[in-house]
């Protein structure tokens, strides 16, 4: 049985690339030893590292007054990272419309000024704070572009208007819609959902903002330290990397960004169509802030939920248990899964649908 992998992250990888990773895994390219053996020093290495770099920049368009850097520690760690770096002033405003910048802005309260301009907790982070003002005389503005567990987006409509840096968490949604780089200072992404396995965090840093850090600010959290070095300062995730960078090879052969963009907002055009006019599922969302790679649902009932979910998994459909946050369900529908895997849960919830549509009418 074919199984899709709805999971939220890490999440699913093109076959392509994993049948490739496989073939060259005991003996990469004739070198005689795998990626997981070789020095982060050697010639092979070197290459793998050198091609993601600038796959990655021609992927995502990087002007040359931007710097790409390879980093660990997940996005969490760029919780502290970016206000270890960015605070100059002192004073920074943060969006709230999920956990991830709720994390984001606790870390940053530890080094500065740190102000919640705008949250959607109110309703339980189901749509995109508009036309949002900030303080002056801040450093940066911190957004998160897509909200992993609630499945919402930002949009041209509610980017931030501010003269001040922008900095964005695009970790669950990197690479998987047209990006102008120009309009963030810095934006970072760990890779577990777009790109490849967990272990490297990508950062695309404005060169103005690098080497004004925090003097308490640690070595391998500065990008200054991982600029001077081209994300070479210490042994990287070598293997994570070489996936990422098969990744990319994929991504530039199915013709780039724009390709894949659009095969995401058809993927996501079928899934939110059949949801608006099913009877049983819901999507939360506000309607102009949803999601294409994180897509919630529920059914209004938390038995049916339960039922959908053990049953959805023995037909090949895995992970697609809601965060407990929401509750219900969520298809996270990133770079990697095919048109055919958002057909085969439509097909399913269908099936579902009618068959449990059936017992809820003999209801009292
Ligand atoms: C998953 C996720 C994180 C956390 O990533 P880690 O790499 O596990 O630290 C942060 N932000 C967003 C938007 C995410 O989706």
């Amino acid at each position: 049985m074919k199984v899709y992998n709805f999971s939220a992250g890490p999440s699913m990888l093109p076959d392509e690339v994993k049948l490739s990773a496989q073939k060259n895994f005991i003996n990469y390219e004739g070198s005689g030893i795998s990626v997981t053996e070789m020095s982060h020093r050697s010639k092979w290495y070197d290459a793998i590292h050198m091609e993601a770099l600038s796959s990655f920049r021609e992927l995502m368009n990087v002007p040359e007054n931007y710097e790409v850097l390879f980093v660990q520690g997940g996005a969490s760690q760029q919780f502290d990272a970016v206000p270890l770096n960015l605070l100059q002033k002192g004073r920074a405003d943060y969006i709230v419309t999920g956990n991830f910048s709720g994390k984001a802005e606790k870390s940053a309260r530890k080094y500065g000024d740190i102000q919640i301009a705008a949250s959607s907790k109110d309703k339980n982070f189901t749509y995109i704070p508009e036309g949002v003002t900030f303080r002056d005389d801040i450093d940066y503005v911190h957004i998160c572009q897509n909200n992993t567990i609630f499945g919402t987006r930002y949009t041209d409509r509610t980017f931030p208007v501010t003269d001040a840096t922008v900095v964005a968490d695009l970790s669950s949604c990197i690479l998987s819609k047209v990006v102008d780089v120009n309009k963030y200072g810095l934006i970072y992404a760990g890779a577990q959902k777009n790109i490849g396995p967990a272990g490297l965090t990508i950062v695309i840093i404005r060169k103005n903002l690098i080497g004004k850090e925090n003097p308490l600010c640690p070595t391998m959290l500065s990008y200054k330290t991982q600029a001077d070095a081209n994300s070479l300062y210490n042994t990287p995730p070598c293997f994570s990397i070489y996936m990422a960078m098969l990744m990319f090879r994929y991504l530039k052969g199915l013709g780039g960004v724009k390709v894949i963009q659009q095969i995401n907002e058809y993927k996501a055009g079928l899934l939110y169509d059949f949801i608006d006019n099913s009877s049983l599922f819901t999507n939360p969302v506000n309607t102009l802030d949803r999601s294409i790679m994180n897509v919630p649902f529920v059914t209004g009932d938390d038995e049916l939920n339960a039922k959908f979910v053990k049953e959805a998994e023995k037909a090949g459909l895995v992970s697609i248990k809601g965060h407990k946050l929401v509750g219900g369900m969520r298809a996270s529908i990133y770079n990697a899964m095919p048109i055919e895997g958002v057909k085969a849960l439509i097909e399913f919830m269908k099936k579902f649908e009618l068959e449990n549509k059936k017992c809820l009418t003999f209801l009292p």
